[in-house]
């Protein structure tokens, strides 16, 4: 006797049966890219690009410095899980990194292979040692993202890896991106012209962050820490620093709000000059995202700062 063939009713049955056992979970299509992004920028980056067609989870919690993340286990669980994974490779994020190779499955894109990356700066005259960069994948600078125009180039990496990864939403995504390229665009045409004229050229700063900035709008990049806020410099190194600025005319010295203020102070005294903060964007704290801080706002608060320290008159 053979066995019986399944019925077409069967088949069906079952396909149901099957179709039920998922139902918790949203069916693919309609369901959220899931995006696992290294630090603020690109967090910001991903959220405009991807509008609500992406769920993003930021590795480095707010208000925390992006340089040598440690990953926490739900970071790393995040990670492994998404969909596609946005970093920054070359030695910024090295647990990122290394989580990023043991990944099973799913994509993932280092968004610094897109970008034309500038070479770390020599070190001022008398500064002792290597500032920075040294362990850095060919002493390449990663701070890409505090140029405006270079941000645009990562947002652009962005969204074709967004497209890539979810080609049915690349209409969106396309239509994401040109809204927040075009405000990228604005905002380097404004530094452009309200840089123009300054005064001051040295850009005295907690630690080397500015260097894309800098070469863009035709400022030279003073660093007193290295390419990581926490490679302190030796007092003859910070001596170096604030002869160099006092030989350059520096009347303000910029700390960040992320790392400790006190070599800055300490330049700053040395030379009569004030102090002002300067935000290389790397992470924003809670309660300043819960007032609407962005990319855009603490750049043009930059802006003004700069526009103020260095006597630009041109804006
Ligand atoms: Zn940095």
């Amino acid at each position: 006797m053979r066995p019986l063939a399944p019925t077409a009713a069967g088949l069906l049955a079952l396909a149901l049966l099957a179709g039920c056992g998922d139902s918790e979970e949203p069916a693919t299509a309609d369901a959220p890219l899931q995006v696992a992004v290294a630090f603020y920028p690109v967090e910001e980056a991903a959220r405009r690009v991807g509008g609500d067609r992406v769920e993003v989870t930021n590795l480095t919690p707010p208000g925390v410095a992006s340089h040598d993340l440690e990953l926490t286990p739900t970071a790393a669980a995040a990670l492994e899980e998404a969909d596609l994974v946005l970093y920054l490779g070359g030695g910024f994020q090295r647990s990122v990194e290394r989580a990023v190779g043991n990944r099973a499955e799913g994509s993932s894109i280092d968004l610094l292979g897109s970008v034309d990356l500038r070479t770390v700066d020599d070190a001022v005259p008398g500064v002792v040692g290597e500032v920075d960069g040294t362990e850095l994948a060919g002493r390449r600078d990663p701070h890409v993202w505090v140029d405006p125009a270079r941000y645009a180039e990562m947002v652009e990496a962005v969204r074709d890896g967004l497209i890539a990864a979810d080609p049915g939403d690349a209409d969106t995504y396309r239509t994401n991106a040109e809204v927040f390229l075009g405000a990228l665009r604005d905002l380097d045409r404004t530094f452009a012209r309200e840089l123009a004229g300054c005064r001051g050229r040295v850009l005295v700063t907690s630690h080397a962050a500015f260097g894309y900035l800098a070469d863009r709008y035709g400022l030279r990049q003073a660093p007193i820490a290295g390419i990581t806020p926490n490679e302190e410099p030796d007092p003859r190194s910070l001596a170096a620093t604030a002869r160099y600025a006092k030989a350059n005319g520096v009347t303000t010295v910029f700390f960040e709000t992320l790392v400790p203020r006190k070599l800055a102070d300490t330049v700053a005294r040395e030379i009569g000059a004030r102090t002002d903060a300067l935000d290389p964007v790397e992470g924003i704290p809670q309660e300043q995202l819960d007032a609407g801080a962005d990319y855009a706002s603490i750049q043009r608060d930059n802006l003004r700062r700069l526009v103020k320290g260095l006597a630009c008159t041109a804006g």
